[in-house]
């Protein structure tokens, strides 16, 4: 299934730098050889037709979904759903804004141009000021399709990420995300094109807007391997992109995320950022929920660990994490836990397997 990662052990960085790994890994996704690839015939044919179709038409506004206040000065634009549909036009990553002296910074501004103009129509309902920023956390769609409306209404703006992210976009991960929007909301993001980050930022930078900071973290590989983590400095609130997730279990890809480095990255992050409420691009902000993610990393990879050690096979692993009351608890609310729990633990049985060969 999946035999051509490398190695990892506990508490070793991989065999070869992250920016290669990540660089041969979509190399192989262009090729077509990753295991779930995208590029199917049929996939294709629907991508260049939904192509056509983007560049014919635009698709239509989305609604306007009213800010709501976390702290003073920090906003979110809600999603409601956890996952794109033709009916809500791809709107299932929140937005955060911050209001500093200077301007407004925005956070990951979701997956269409559509909902990029609408951040910036809700954005005027709270200030007058202009955006001067922007921050990307990682490379998936969902966090920078909607960086082309700030670049096309506040010319010359800065989108930061780090530099491994915009290069994952413009290397292949643009547009087959942006074909993906269109097949998943059925063209409602017709009209989105890559607008990749083009300032970068790494761990143990400050940003700075008039009197308010924003320091940049980042743990290490979790989600992907350039997840950033964004402390709002004077308020308790942290943006982790999807480093954490709340009841959602999507995007633990094997070329991307890690059991390992994850639950090392977690509780990083937990002995860095104590007392924190953290803000996921999925789901409710909460301080509780850096918690739960851990446990579930720990349960899945503990159990998958356990059972690859005394030989039990990978569908008896699944068997075991989900028999655990924890993630009985977790299925709760999760509405990809059936579809996810499989993939999840059986990435957790191969990273058990390299790290105990
Ligand atoms: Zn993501």
């Amino acid at each position: 299934m999946n035999n051509h990662k490398a190695p990892l052990r506990a508490g070793e960085k991989t065999a070869e730098p992250l920016q290669d790994k990540v660089r041969r890994d979509l190399m192989k996704r262009l090729l077509g050889i990753t295991a779930v690839s995208l590029m199917t015939p049929e996939f294709l044919a629907q991508a260049a037709f939904a192509g056509t179709a983007a560049n014919a038409v635009m698709g239509p506004m989305v609604p306007d979904v009213k800010p709501t206040q976390l702290a003073e000065g920090v906003y979110t634009i809600h999603a409601h759903d956890k996952f794109p549909t033709p009916a809500n036009q791809g709107f299932f990553t929140s937005i955060m804004f911050v209001v500093t002296d200077k301007g407004v910074v925005a956070i990951d501004p979701s997956a269409s141009v559509q909902i990029g103009q609408m951040a910036i129509r809700m954005i005027k309902t709270v200030t007058d000021k202009p955006v001067i920023a922007v921050i990307n956390t990682h490379y998936h769609g969902d966090h920078w399709m909607g960086n082309q409306a700030f670049a096309e209404a506040y010319p010359g703006i800065p989108i930061y990420s780090m530099k491994e992210t915009a290069e994952a976009i413009n290397a292949v991960l643009g547009e087959e995300w942006i074909s993906m929007a269109l097949k998943m909301t059925n063209n409602a993001t017709a009209g989105t094109r890559i607008v990749a980050p083009n300032h970068y930022v790494k761990g143990g930078d400050v940003l700075e807007f008039g009197g308010t900071k924003i320091n940049i973290h980042h743990f290490g590989q979790c989600h992907t391997p350039y997840d950033l983590v964004l402390e709002i400095v004077g308020t308790p609130i942290v943006h982790v992109g999807d480093v954490i997730m709340d009841h959602r279990m999507a995007g633990m890809n094997d070329d991307e995320g890690s059991f390992i480095h994850g639950i090392a990255a977690l509780k990083k992050m937990k002995a860095t950022l104590p007392g924190k409420t953290f803000y996921p691009c999925h789901g409710d902000p909460a301080p509780h929920i850096l918690d739960e993610e851990i446990g579930l990393f720990e349960a899945i990879y503990n159990t998958a660990n356990a059972a690859q050690a005394a030989d039990k096979s990978m569908s008896e692993a699944i068997a075991l994490v989900k028999a655990l009351p924890f993630m009985q608890e977790y299925a709760q609310n999760t509405p990809d836990y059936e579809d996810s729990v499989g993939k999840w633990t059986s990435i957790a049985y191969l990273e058990a397997q390299q790290a105990n060969f």
